[in-house]
């Protein structure tokens, strides 16, 4: 009898447990991670919204036209992101005094966009320097703005420019763009590499960002460039938009080995959401042509003057209403963050957008829709915990290892 009931008990138990596992729904799984977003630090590591700052009409409070950027402060507030790291984009040119002069002058204009762009929305807007800045500032109820520099090219030869540039708020610096710089080979140059990872100068760099507690970005650079740098830095190395290479096989996607590599370095990956990175595209020869000829006419979007860059943006918007792109999901974006998971375990991932400089997928197409990555994860199965640590815990505590180091430093 006894055992009759135990067994009744052990059926309405597991009755009970069934019921209590029904999948949520999506409107469930919503509310769920919105108020979960109220909760944690949530923090997207690579944007290039200031590439917006220097266009006419552009409102970072979100009131201007709604297409003008993927993110400004209607946009973060809407999609729950508490904070974004902007950076100092600078595209490349030949390896010359003169020419290294140009995009220092250039870089520091930018510098000086951001923070112009943050203290007239100082009511909503904050520029953020420690890591524990990114709760501070969530707790006054605005967003805080980091800075990046993306691309080493613009200090030139010159190590003191780092200081100049921290000094300016930059707490990460990608060494490379799509071109191999004077600092590494870059994975991308279509020229092949010159440096065999990091140059001379580039260990001089790394020691610099080392010093003053600046992140090293890997993200764009080559693989022998990775090792490098995991060996050269005194603290772990991140990757601010990176994706993973055996999921889609390009050379600017990171190989499992050195996801491991930056992992066990204490470093953080963080997945970018630019949907070819994602996903091997689909054929879309109209719209390839037509993209072909914007390509063509605006001179590949280099150096053009403010006038004809709105111009060609408009042109880039109206193709895109004529030929809407294919892009990944967020199923398929969360994919990486499984696989890094997967190999890593849940300490070393996060999320770097890369919007407005290609990023935006189906489902996040931009920083208003950040919380449909949180309702994939709970699908999914992650903890609370988990999803705090991807969305921010993580890479902040990559950061903090960076200020202590370089106060350490200072204290010697
Ligand atoms: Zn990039």
């Amino acid at each position: 009898m006894k055992a009759l009931i135990s067994i009744t008990a052990l059926l309405v138990f597991t009755l009970l447990g069934c019921k209590q596992s029904r999948p949520l729904s999506h409107e469930e799984l919503l509310k769920k991670a919105k108020v979960l977003h109220s909760k944690m630090v949530t923090i997207d590591t690579h944007t290039d919204t200031p590439l917006a700052f220097l266009r006419p009409g552009f409102d970072f409070g979100g009131n201007g036209n709604a297409k003008s950027s993927k993110v400004n402060l209607q946009k973060m507030e809407q999609g729950g992101l508490d904070a974004a790291f902007f950076a100092v984009f600078i595209s490349q040119d030949e390896l010359t005094p003169e020419k290294y002069t140009h995009a220092n002058a250039y870089a520091l204009q930018i510098f000086d966009a951001v923070h112009k762009e943050v203290s007239r929305h100082s009511n909503r807007s904050e520029i953020a320097l420690l890591a524990s800045d990114a709760a501070k500032i969530k707790g006054e109820n605005k967003r805080a703005i980091y800075i990046g520099v993306e691309n080493g090219y613009p200090i030139g030869n010159n190590l003191s420019l780092i200081e100049k540039y921290f000094n300016n708020g930059a707490r990460y610096l990608t060494l490379c763009h799509t071109r191999n710089n004077q600092i590494c080979d870059s994975s991308t140059d279509p020229e092949g590499y010159i440096h065999n990872g990091l140059s001379q100068f580039g260990f001089e760099v790394v020691k610099e960002l080392n010093r003053l507690g600046m992140l090293i970005d890997v993200s764009h650079i080559s693989d022998k460039a990775v090792t490098d740098c995991i060996a050269a830095s005194a603290v772990p190395v991140f990757a601010s938009h990176s994706n993973v290479r055996s999921l889609r096989d390009i050379p600017r996607n990171l190989s499992d080995t050195l996801i491991k590599a930056i992992a066990k370095s204490g470093g953080v990956i963080q997945l970018c959401l630019l949907s070819d990175y994602i996903k091997t595209p689909t054929p879309y020869p109209t719209r390839d042509s037509a993209r072909q000829v914007l390509r063509v006419k605006y001179r590949n979007y280099q150096n053009l003057p403010p006038e004809v860059r709105q111009e060609a943006l408009n042109a880039w918007y109206e193709l895109d209403e004529k030929f809407p792109p294919v892009l990944a999901t967020v199923s398929d974006a969360v994919d990486h963050i499984d696989h890094m998971v997967k190999i890593t375990g849940i300490n070393h991932v996060g999320i770097g957008s890369d919007f407005d400089g290609g990023g935006g997928i189906s489902g996040c197409i931009d920083a208003s829709e950040m919380t449909n990555i949180t309702v994939e994860l709970l699908k999914r199965g992650y903890s609370d915990d988990d999803i705090a640590k991807i969305w921010g815990l993580n890479f902040l505590k990559v950061l903090t290892k960076a200020e202590e180091y370089a106060a350490k430093m200072k204290a010697n």
